[in-house]
């Protein structure tokens, strides 16, 4: 049945229709202009300009008013009017000007262009704006944030449209370098299927039923399985800037929505694939990154160098990462900032069995009074910032304290030989020490440990960026050889000091699709969490740029970790697309995907991937310009089978 909206037409005029001159004003511009930038190259004399008015005109003599014209490139210039047409001008109105450029006469209130201004001859508005514009104006100088409502106005600002163009030309050269590769571009649907591929999906209602029942696409997390389908289709590289979703908690670097530069490759191997990652990430960031600094990573000695055609990204095991670092995704341009495991020393942790490893971390001149240390430090040892158990945080006020400052971590651990590691550790007055316990090297699924939490705040600290960073470029690393299984946490209690583990029960460390290390393979059966898996991640300034892996291509052995080790009851009814297709001559492969916004806000040099998406969703998952999400009448929800409760 064909539905059509009601909409009132003539029965009920609530307002009055604009006067006819207002709106055809607003209509009347001509389109081609100038940019300030090109009129100040060229110099003609008289000059048609568009754009906003940047800040409140000041009036400045008795026919003098000076204001300023903001141009669509961000660029700015003084206006010079002396026929009143800036009298009612607001901040943010937009005008077409035509005006005299003339060198300008020494004025001390000028702030912008020293060398010319623009005489106003005629000005057209081509729409006003309101007060509010005005009042938020001091968020504007500062660069700060506008209420989100008003994310227009806070794209307005030259930063914000260079992020956005510098989004552009990333997405343009991905391009440019996967063709170069023989990569092809496919679109894959949106409106998927829901299965547990591991985060939480969107749901999308259909009006229809499936055996009395209401039914749902979901939308996808990722293109994985569409781009698997697509290897047993015969497509031999394919690749996508493909928009995923996912329903999890937000951070700053975590959006509902995001970009993925996604890829897949038949007849390849995980090495294959990260050798095109690299091209991809080294041309991209050689070429747009805004401090002009190419990618670097680290030599084998830990020497931060340039990666080029012969310095490839350094690959780190998951072990080695850590052991040394606490944390999968460390951030390497502290390449001095390392745990060590006092093991070899003989010191324990005793608190909890399965955590007998103690380990410590060292700054060394830290600080310089007691005050400096509350100051810069105390963080450290605040439980909010861990998810489990806060490390112990010893400054070291005094020399004396440098050789009895193991007595500080006796709740946590026990000495063997105090001594040694004291002539080893070299304490000073100004270090600081920090210690903590953790799994053994070998079965290490706690990911940060609290040192590796530890050493991550440190790296965002201002005052650890002072003292410890080595560079400012960004520094590379593939993380290899991750544990194919990771345990299952059971929920914590408030306040419990370790996680417990569910028995028995596996979670994916990448996703279910994800190939063993065939020297693990025997191991399968009998002890799932002492398999490698062939997954890999790609680490920048200690963000998680991307992750991919070498995938299952057997049917059988895909079930067998569906149904035995992940416990899927059902695989053949969320899987069967898959399982089928490897029965049908399925090619090897293997694939990646770049986190697109993440990698577009470390071009711009910035924290947040908000900074580089048009409209982000608030940490709440809201639109504020829209109103988004909303409510729907209780008419529809019925149409799609849902029962509001
Ligand atoms: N689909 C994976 C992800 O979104 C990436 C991959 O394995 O290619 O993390």
């Amino acid at each position: 049945m064909l539905r059509i909206r009601n909409f009132s037409t003539v029965s009920k005029r609530l307002g009055k229709l604009p006067a006819f001159e207002t709106v055809r004003d607003k209509f009347k511009f001509s389109s081609e202009t100038s940019t300030i930038q090109s009129i100040l190259q060229q110099k003609p004399n008289k000059v048609v300009l568009n754009g906003w008015i940047d800040a409140k005109p000041k009036k400045v003599g008795k026919n003098l008013i000076f204001g300023t014209l903001r141009d669509p490139n961000g660029e700015k210039i003084q206006l010079v009017d002396s026929q009143s047409f800036l009298k009612e001008s607001q901040v943010e109105d937009v005008v077409q000007i035509i005006g005299e450029l003339s060198e300008k006469k020494q004025t001390q209130q000028s702030t912008v262009n020293i060398e010319y201004e623009l005489k106003i001859i005629e000005l057209q508005k081509l729409n006003q704006a309101n007060k509010k514009p005005s009042q938020l104006q001091d968020l504007k100088a500062d660069d700060g944030a506008f209420p989100p409502e008003y994310r227009y106005l806070q794209l307005r600002l030259p930063k914000y449209q260079n992020n956005l163009k510098l989004r552009y030309e990333a997405s343009k050269n991905v391009r440019t370098v996967l063709d170069s590769l023989n990569f092809t571009e496919v679109e894959t649907p949106l409106l998927f299927k829901s299965t547990p591929e591991g985060a939480r999906e969107f749901l999308v209602p259909t009006r229809g039923k499936i055996d009395g029942e209401a039914s749902f696409y979901a939308l996808p997390q990722s293109p994985q399985q569409y781009k698997q389908l697509l290897i047993a289709s015969g497509v031999n590289r394919y690749f996508q800037v493909a928009r995923c979703f996912r329903d999890e908690d937000l951070r700053s670097d975590r959006q509902p929505e995001f970009t993925q530069v996604d890829l897949e490759m038949a007849f390849s191997s995980g090495k294959d694939v990260r050798e095109v990652v690299e091209k991809v990430i080294t041309s991209t960031w050689n070429k747009l990154h805004a401090s002009g600094t190419d990618l670097h990573t680290l030599d084998r000695t830990g020497k931060i160098i340039p990666v080029s055609g012969t310095e490839k990204i350094i690959n780190l095991t998951y072990q080695q990462v850590m052991t040394q670092y606490g944390i999968d995704k460390p951030d390497l341009r502290y390449p001095d900032l390392k745990l060590m495991d006092l093991s070899e020393f003989k010191a324990y942790g005793y608190t909890n069995k399965e955590f007998p490893v103690f380990e410590v971390i060292v700054l060394r001149k830290a600080f310089e009074t007691v005050e400096e240390f509350h100051r810069d430090w105390s963080y450290l040892s605040n439980k909010d910032n861990y998810n489990y158990r806060a490390p112990i945080v010893v400054p070291i006020e005094s020399d004396e304290l440098g050789t009895s400052w193991f007595t500080k971590f006796l709740p946590i651990a026990a000495f063997e030989n105090p001594k040694l590691i004291t002539k080893f550790l070299n304490l000073r007055k100004g270090d600081i020490i920090i210690g903590s316990t953790r799994e053994p090297s070998r079965r290490l699924f706690e990911n940060p440990t609290p040192l590796g939490r530890a050493r991550q705040l440190i790296t965002q600290s201002k005052r650890g960026k002072e003292l410890f960073r080595k560079t400012d470029a960004s520094v590379a690393a593939w993380v290899v050889d991750f544990p194919l299984f990771a345990p299952v946490e059971e929920t914590a209690e408030k306040g419990s000091h370790y996680p417990v583990y569910t028995e028995n029960a596996f979670s994916s460390t990448h996703h279910p699709f994800t190939m063993v290390n065939l020297r693990d393979y025997n191991k399968l059966e009998s002890d799932p969490l002492s398999c490698h898996g062939e997954h890999y991640d790609l680490v920048v300034n200690g963000v998680e740029l991307g992750g991919g892996s070498t995938r299952i291509h057997d049917p059988e052995l895909q079930n067998y970790i569906f149904h035995e080790i992940l416990n899927i009851k059902n695989p053949e009814d969320l899987f069967g697309h898959l399982l089928n297709a490897f029965k049908m001559g399925t090619p090897p492969h293997a694939g990646f995907a770049i986190g697109f916004d993440r990698m577009c806000a470390m071009l711009c040099g910035s924290e947040s991937i908000r900074d580089v998406i048009a409209f982000p969703k608030s940490i709440s998952g809201v639109d504020k310009v829209v109103g988004s999400p909303s409510t729907v009448p209780a008419s529809t929800l019925d149409e799609y089978n849902i029962v509001s409760k």
